[in-house]
């Protein structure tokens, strides 16, 4: 327990003032009588108002009051506060504490809503009912929780580089088609009215001009001739 009073005061002496706040709240709660310690009836009480019952044991209480002084101090009920927040675990076999290494139930960490815990004596010494077989070690299993998340992480970075890199590839290709030809719609061209002078023409007569040039001329020779006859 040593080491978790260690961590739980390295916490405390760290928090900003509002986490402290939140600390000295929970142990005015929990110090019912208000004298600035907790008492094991206080302890348990409050444990099992919060719906902690596994951890409401005289055992417990008296692994976490490390002076020995039969009621906890404002330290070690951050250490317990440090347990509860941390999700440390009791054995599900002997209902004892775990300070250190434990296994857990692989299918119920992963699918259940509670996980399902061993000391190292319970699972050696088979001293549980439960239906699952394969248990992992808390430091393995952390560390097979820590490479399926890398895994998970690079499958993600990696998906999003191809998406990337086609997404590049297209705008490349777009880049580098031609140009569509710009169809300008050819109109026709404008049709040249050629006006032609429609001239009545005889080709035995010439046409209607020239005849009538050579009628006047006729008619005039004959006019003279008839006054010269005259
Ligand atoms: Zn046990
Ligand atoms: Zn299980």
């Amino acid at each position: 327990m040593d080491e978790l009073h260690k961590i739980a005061k390295a916490y405390y002496e760290t928090a900003n003032s509002e986490n402290k706040d939140l600390g000295h709240r929970l142990f005015k709660r929990m110090d019912v009588d208000g004298d600035g310690q907790i008492s094991l009836h206080e302890f348990l009480a409050f444990l099992k108002n919060e719906g902690r019952g596994e951890m409401a044991s005289p055992s417990f209480f008296k692994e976490l009051n490390k002076n020995g002084t039969g009621r906890l101090d404002l330290m070690e009920a951050m250490t317990l506060c440090y347990i509860i927040e941390s999700g440390r675990k009791f054995c599900n076999g002997c209902g004892e504490f775990m300070k250190g290494i434990f296994l857990s139930c692989m299918e119920c960490f992963e699918h259940e809503d509670r996980s399902f815990n061993l000391c190292c004596a319970c699972f050696e010494q088979g001293r549980y009912v439960h239906s699952h077989k394969k248990f992992l070690d808390n430091y393995v299993l952390l560390e097979t929780k820590r490479l399926d998340a890398l895994k998970e992480k690079n499958a993600a970075k990696t998906k999003l580089r191809r998406e990337a890199e086609k997404k590049r590839v297209g705008e490349e290709i777009k880049k580098n088609a031609p140009t569509p030809e710009v169809i300008t719609e050819r109109l026709p061209e404008p049709v040249r009215v050629i006006r032609h002078e429609v001239v009545p023409y005889n080709p035995h007569q010439g046409n209607i001009f020239h005849r009538a040039a050579l009628v006047a001329g006729a008619v005039v020779g004959a006019v003279i001739s008839r006054c010269s006859i005259m």
